[in-house]
This record gives C-alpha cells, sequence and structure tokens, in this order.
C-alpha cells in the first residue's frame, strides 16, 4: 500500500487518469496539496486505456495532443504521426505520470461510486467500490467525455456464442480478427476507425449502420523531422494559435463565406480541405458552414458527390450518404472507409431499412434474416458528457442529488462548478467547449487550481457559482447551439443533445462557442475575483 492510499484525508480528490484528471493531479500536488486520485481503469491514460481498438487514433494534431506547461518537456516528447495512435496517446499519458511521479497518488481499478458534501466539515466524502471512505475539501472531477458506454437494449446479446466486443472496452490481449467473420455495429468515430482499419484483415466483415456518416479522410502521416524542429524552436506560437481557435486547433480561424465565394472557387479549396483531410473541412475552408444551413448544403453535396465518386455502386453510396448537416454529429474521420465498400468482403446493412431484432448465438436477426459471424464488435458509443457525472452518486448542500440538478439537463457555469455542490469542480465536464481536450482540459486545471488556491489564501471554505451565472450560460449555451448545425443535432442522433441514449433529457451538453471565447471568460472571471461566485467563510449558513 503506498503513502497515498493510507490517508483518508486530505486535500483534494481527483476522479480520472486521462488528460484532465492526470493534470489536475500534477497541478494540485505542484501547489503542496496532498491529492488522492482515482480511477476505474487499471492504468493511467483515460479514454486510451480503454479504447484500444484497432486503428484507434486521435484526430486532434500531434503538437496539440500534449500539455504545454513547461517548454522543455513539451520539446522532448515526440510523436510519430500527426494524428497519434491510441498506443503513442497511452505512452505519453505514462510518461507524463511517471515524469511527475504521479502513479503513487492514484488508486486504479477503483470506481468512485459517490461523493457528499458534508456540510458540517466542508469536505467532500467519497466512497469507492472498494469500500474505502476518502474525504477532502475540493473534490475534481476528471471523468472524460466518452466514458459511460452504451450496450445496445436489443434481445439475446448474451446468447451471442462468438466473440463480442465493444470498442469502449477493448481487451488488453491481442484480439485475432484474422479469417474471421466480423460484424461492426455502428459507424461513429469508434466504428469508422476499425472498420477502415481491419478490412481486408477479417475473411468477411459486416457494418450495421444506422445512421450514414459523413467520413472525412485522416490525412494521418508521419511527422517530419523538419516540422517538428520548427515546432521546437517556437511552440509558443502553436500555442497561441490553440489558445485563439475556437476548437483549440492549431490554424488562424478562417473569416471567408462559402455563400460569398464563386463556386469553382469553392470547389477548390474543398478539395484542397478533403485532402488534407480531419477538420480542414470544418475548419480551413468557410466560416459559415457552421451557422448557416445554405452553405452546409453546398458542402454536404460536395461531400455527397465525392462519396459517389468512391463507392463503385451508385445504390450503396447514396445508403452511405447522410441526411443530416455536416456538424450536425461530431463528423468522423477514417482513411479508406468508403473504398472499403467496394470490396465483395464488404457488406453494408442498412438498419434504416432492415432493423435489429435479436442477437442469436450464431450471430444476429434483422427484419430480413440471420447474418452468421464469428465476431461481434459493438461500437454504438457513449452516455457522452453527463453520463460519467450520473453514475455517481453525488450530493450537494441539502443532500441534492446532482441527478436531480440535472433531471431535465445538465446546468453550470462555464462547465467549471455547480450551483449547490461547493468546491466541486470539473475539468472537462458538461457545459464545457467541444474542442481539443489537452489544451482546454490544462486551462480549466489551471483556472481551478488559481481557484483553490485564492479559496486558501482567503480562508474562504465553500465556493459555488450564483444560480444567476448558472442560467445565464446554459441560456447562452443554448443559444449559441441553435444558432449553428448543431440545432439538427437532435434529429440526427447526436451525443452532443443526448439524442443517442434513450430517455437521456435532450440538452446541449458542451459548448459551441468557443474554446477561446470560453478560455477569455474564465482569466475574466478569474481576474476579477470570482464574481459570479458565492465565497463563503467558516461557519457560513448559505444554502
Ligand atoms: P458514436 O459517435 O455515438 O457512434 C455510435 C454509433 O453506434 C452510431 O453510428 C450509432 O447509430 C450506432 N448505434 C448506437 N446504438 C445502436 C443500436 N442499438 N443499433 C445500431 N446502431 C447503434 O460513438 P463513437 O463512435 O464511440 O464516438 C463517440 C465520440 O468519441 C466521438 O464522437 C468522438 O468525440 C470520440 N471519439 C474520437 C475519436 C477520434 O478522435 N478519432 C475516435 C473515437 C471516438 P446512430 O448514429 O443512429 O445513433
Amino acid at each position: 500500500m503506498t503513502a497515498a492510499e493510507q490517508s483518508a484525508t486530505v486535500d483534494a480528490i481527483v476522479i480520472g487518469a486521462g488528460f484532465a484528471g492526470i493534470y489536475a493531479t500534477l497541478r494540485l500536488t505542484a501547489m503542496g496539496l496532498t491529492v488522492r486520485s482515482f480511477d476505474a481503469a487499471d492504468d493511467i491514460g483515460g479514454v486510451w486505456t480503454w479504447n484500444r481498438y484497432p486503428g484507434a487514433r486521435t484526430d486532434s494534431l500531434h503538437e496539440t495532443y500534449c500539455f504545454t506547461f513547461d517548454r522543455d518537456f513539451y520539446n522532448e516528447w515526440a510523436y510519430t504521426d500527426i494524428h497519434p495512435d491510441q498506443s503513442e496517446v497511452l505512452r505519453y499519458l505514462h510518461h507524463v505520470a511517471e515524469r511527475f511521479d504521479l502513479r503513487k497518488l492514484y488508486t486504479l481499478s477503483t470506481r468512485v461510486e459517490s461523493a457528499t458534501f458534508n456540510e458540517a466539515t466542508d469536505r467532500w466524502d467519497v466512497r469507492t467500490d472498494s469500500g474505502e471512505q476518502v474525504s477532502a475539501p475540493y473534490l475534481v472531477t476528471g471523468l472524460g467525455l466518452v466514458s459511460a458506454p452504451i450496450i445496445p437494449d436489443v434481445p439475446g446479446l448474451e446468447s451471442f456464442g462468438g466473440e463480442l466486443y465493444m470498442t469502449a472496452n477493448w481487451p488488453h490481449d491481442e484480439v485475432s480478427l484474422a479469417g474471421k467473420r466480423v460484424a461492426v455495429i455502428g459507424t461513429g468515430s469508434s466504428g469508422v476507425q476499425v472498420i477502415s482499419t481491419i478490412v481486408g484483415s477479417v475473411a468477411d466483415l459486416t457494418v450495421f449502420q444506422r445512421t450514414a456518416n459523413w467520413v472525412a479522410r485522416t490525412g494521418n502521416r508521419p511527422v517530419s523531422d523538419e516540422e517538428r524542429q520548427g515546432i521546437r524552436q517556437h511552440p509558443e506560437q502553436v500555442w497561441d494559435r490553440v489558445r485563439q481557435h475556437p476548437a483549440g486547433w492549431p490554424w488562424e480561424p478562417v473569416k471567408r463565406m462559402a455563400l460569398d465565394t464563386p463556386a469553382e472557387e469553392r470547389e477548390r479549396l474543398f478539395e484542397e480541405a478533403w485532402e488534407e483531410g480531419g477538420f480542414a473541412l470544418l475548419y480551413k475552408t468557410y466560416a459559415d458552414l457552421s451557422t448557416d444551413k445554405a452553405a452546409n448544403d453546398i458542402l454536404c453535396d460536395f461531400f455527397a458527390r465525392k462519396i459517389a465518386s468512391l463507392v463503385d455502386d451508385p445504390v450503396l453510396a447514396k445508403k452511405l450518404t447522410p441526411n443530416h448537416p455536416y456538424g450536425a454529429k461530431r463528423p468522423p474521420a477514417a482513411e479508406g472507409y468508403y473504398e472499403a465498400f467496394n470490396r465483395s468482403d464488404v457488406h453494408l446493412v442498412n438498419l434504416t431499412e432492415t432493423p435489429i431484432v435479436s442477437f442469436t448465438d450464431k450471430g444476429i436477426r434483422t427484419s430480413a434474416g440471420e447474418h452468421e459471424f464469428d465476431v461481434i464488435i459493438l461500437a454504438t458509443g457513449f452516455d457522452a458528457i453527463t453520463g460519467a457525472f450520473t453514475r455517481i452518486d453525488i450530493r450537494g448542500l441539502a443532500g441534492e442529488r446532482l441527478n436531480d440538478h440535472w433531471a431535465e439537463a445538465p446546468r453550470t457555469y462555464l462547465g467549471l462548478m455547480i450551483t449547490g455542490f461547493p468546491n466541486l469542480f470539473m475539468v472537462a465536464g458538461p457545459q464545457s467547449p467541444f474542442a481539443n481536450l489537452p489544451p482546454g482540459a490544462q486551462g480549466q486545471a489551471d483556472w481551478i487550481a488559481n481557484a483553490i488556491a485564492h479559496m486558501r489564501s482567503d480562508g474562504i471554505v465553500r465556493m459555488q457559482p450564483s444560480m444567476d451565472a448558472e442560467i445565464e450560460w446554459t441560456a447562452h449555451l443554448d443559444e449559441i447551439a441553435e444558432g449553428l448545425m448543431t440545432r439538427y443535432g437532435e434529429a440526427a442522433g447526436s451525443w452532443f443533445t443526448g439524442a443517442n441514449v434513450p430517455g437521456k433529457p435532450r440538452a446541449y451538453n458542451v459548448y459551441f462557442g468557443g474554446h477561446n471565447v470560453h478560455a477569455d471568460r474564465c482569466d475574466a472571471e478569474q481576474a476579477a475575483d470570482y464574481p459570479n461566485f458565492k465565497m463563503s467563510q467558516p461557519v457560513s449558513a448559505d444554502v
């Protein structure tokens, strides 16, 4: 047992061992706080420990998928590809944990089951599934956006006699798919990465698609030495661009409008962005694609023609072409995805025509008949953003359950704190920006660390946002999302809105107003000594 494991009272408890939790742990420890950190996984790495499926890699760019708090440490690390794969990101996070000696602070393979704010002590009492109880004045969550997987509610799953895998909980041991008849259910980011990676190596691949997706190319390639040296000479330039970009990308935000551009010029720019891949189509072409449906239609028309040119069978191409605006759902990327469907050993089952009826001992029965498989892979997504919170019994002032507070929709201020839940700080929590995760997580954890330092220096025992601030932030977030293609997310079944989970309250779960705008607001709040927060001295009763 490590020293950390023995201590039941500490200054801060952190939940999560992904980018958010690791950095919060690092930052709070560096301030001199005693910290206990927990994660349900058996190792450091967050989403990258669970999602080890074939083809898992980030869509973010290598120079931004890391921490930037230390220039030398930043310059030490080198990812191989411009979109690092799962194994390298995991190695990076292990490297961070080891370099800053964070492992000893983590209790792994341990799920936090409940967290209750104790009004008598002004501390969070946390209980884990191992029965351990720990208390601390500050509770910091880095629970991850996509950490609560959903298993489809289809009869007979347990009766399947073959191998069953979930992308979100992929075995650590090698999985051999070679020569097997494989089904993949789901065509989100995870599904399309698996599909385009295993195609050709399995005997037969059947893709069960409920909603077609706009799958951009990744444009992945190795990072050249020249690029790496350029970045290392002036990393601050990358960091500045990331800080100023709405999605935390190292690119200049575009200002030109698709609707003001001649058709041939648009076509040329879309082609260029298609070749570059990833988010270039959205972030490097036109500013009105996300705000103006007519502009978005032009991009979708380009994309639909692209699909038609890549898929030999026009009927199949049509089935693979979405009917929601680009960006209504989180757009995935994969290399060679559409081309895979030209192969005779790849089949598409369009679930809008022939829905799944049940799993059987041999495979999957749709309304058109039974398909037999050796392996079924569920790439069916997550109770995203809020799911990781609502699966924990979190209780704030007067015993209020977070699940009740969020019964109709998540409500926070800046995605950082919740009214009635003092000293509960969230890194990359609900209502925080939809953006490249590491820079946002680092900025938010810095904000939290500074807020805690402020509390400690001023003898503040409770900090929580005002109800007005929470209401204002939620209204602002809704207004922004309603002005973007995200307003079509519910119809498209997007996790942005909770529409992918039956019975989940429909609400915008993430902030689309920009990573940069959010960071500005957080900075302003801090600079003005937290005007939208209630700070309480000891022996207060501000319920
Ligand atoms: P997802 O985007 O929610 O996709 C889940 C897929 O499963 C959808 O196609 C969904 O269909 C389908 N599905 C769900 N339940 C089903 C059912 N009962 N029957 C048939 N199909 C069903 O989940 P994900 O692909 O795991 O990705 C989640 C998020 O994680 C991404 O949006 C992204 O933010 C992140 N991620 C990122 C990367 C990356 O950066 N490269 C990779 C993986 C994941 P419907 O669309 O009809 O609901």
